[in-house]
């Protein structure tokens, strides 16, 4: 039997996988397009991205399932495929290893709106859908349900009761934060600082504390939420920041963030704490390589200098 992920991970740092969205554009989705829909409709698009993931490396992947949810697939006139949408992705992305271990990852990504009084939709809908996503994913066979690029607390409270009633093996609570202005800190759109997220990731009975996305936060703000992360929590800690800022070239948006350059930051993260680096928006199959490289040159050094 497979080791749980919770296991593996105080065994040794693990690779996630990097962006999903800029690779279905590249692969031919359009803005505003239905992503989600693609692992029913171009099944082998989305095997073919996954697969590249796992040959650079990773030991996590995560499913095509970020709007997956009712709420966002019903922008699309797809709310009727919930269940086909998430379970097909979960099969695709357990594919993608081709029998080699991996660890999928079962992506609820945010409802997509404001919930009242901020704005129109009601706790009960928020938390059905959730409750109807999550399900899908763990029935479909997903190691762990990874709760992404939220801001809100109370939305990641909903999406963690959801995984919890589904049965999720492991769950991630993974938020997104924004450089301030002044360039002095960092804390989501909706004013959540990482104490403050981590301990209440803790409270709820989620097991991995995380972060993704968000604006400014490169390799090296990665770290300070990293630490800041350690400080308040011993629960294993999961960072996926994005391949830079994204730029505008030629009406094209661009993530200017080379695999190099983004590399540098591996090692920095995980000697600060973090058991998972993957990475988000803009990042590529090449920057999980060099990823993958980085930590096992990292890793054959230290366990070199326990031998000697
Ligand atoms: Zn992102």
């Amino acid at each position: 039997m497979k080791t749980p992920l919770l296991d593996i991970v105080k065994a040794r740092p693990l690779i996630g996988d990097g962006a999903m969205g800029t690779q279905l554009m590249l692969a031919g989705l359009e803005q505003g397009g239905c992503g989600e829909a693609w692992n029913l409709t171009h099944p082998d698009k989305v095997l073919g991205i996954q697969r590249r993931y796992a040959d650079a490396g990773s030991d996590c992947i995560i499913t095509n399932t970020f709007g997956g949810s009712r709420i966002m697939l019903n922008r699309h006139g797809h709310a009727g495929d919930v269940a086909e949408v998430n379970k097909a992705a979960v099969a695709i992305a357990r594919e993608a290893f081709g029998g080699k271990p991996g660890y999928v990852l079962g992506d609820v990504g945010p409802f997509g709106g404001l919930m009242e009084p901020y704005g129109d939709f009601t706790e009960a809908q928020v938390r059905d859908a959730f409750n109807e996503q999550a399900r899908a994913l763990v029935d479909g066979g997903a190691d762990a349900i990874i709760i992404e690029t939220m801001t809100s607390l109370e939305e990641l409270q909903l999406a963690i009761e959801a995984s919890k009633a589904a049965g999720a093996p492991c769950i991630i609570g993974s938020m997104a934060y924004d450089v301030t202005l002044d360039g002095s800190t960092f804390r989501t759109m909706m004013g959540i600082d990482p104490e403050r997220a981590a301990a209440f990731i803790e409270e709820h009975g989620a097991h991995v504390v995380a972060l993704n996305c968000g604006t400014g936060m490169e390799m090296e703000r990665a770290r300070d939420a990293v630490l800041r992360y350690r400080a308040v929590t011993s629960l294993p800690i999961m960072v996926q920041p994005n391949a830079g800022v994204p730029k505008l070239v030629n009406m094209k948006v661009v993530y200017d963030e080379s695999p190099d350059h983004m590399g540098c930051g591996v090692v920095p993260l995980v000697e600060a704490g973090a058991s998972i680096v993957g990475a988000c928006c803009g990042s590529t199959p090449d920057h999980i390589r060099e990823f993958r490289r980085l930590l096992d040159a990292h890793l054959a050094t230290l366990s070199a200098g326990a031998r000697a």
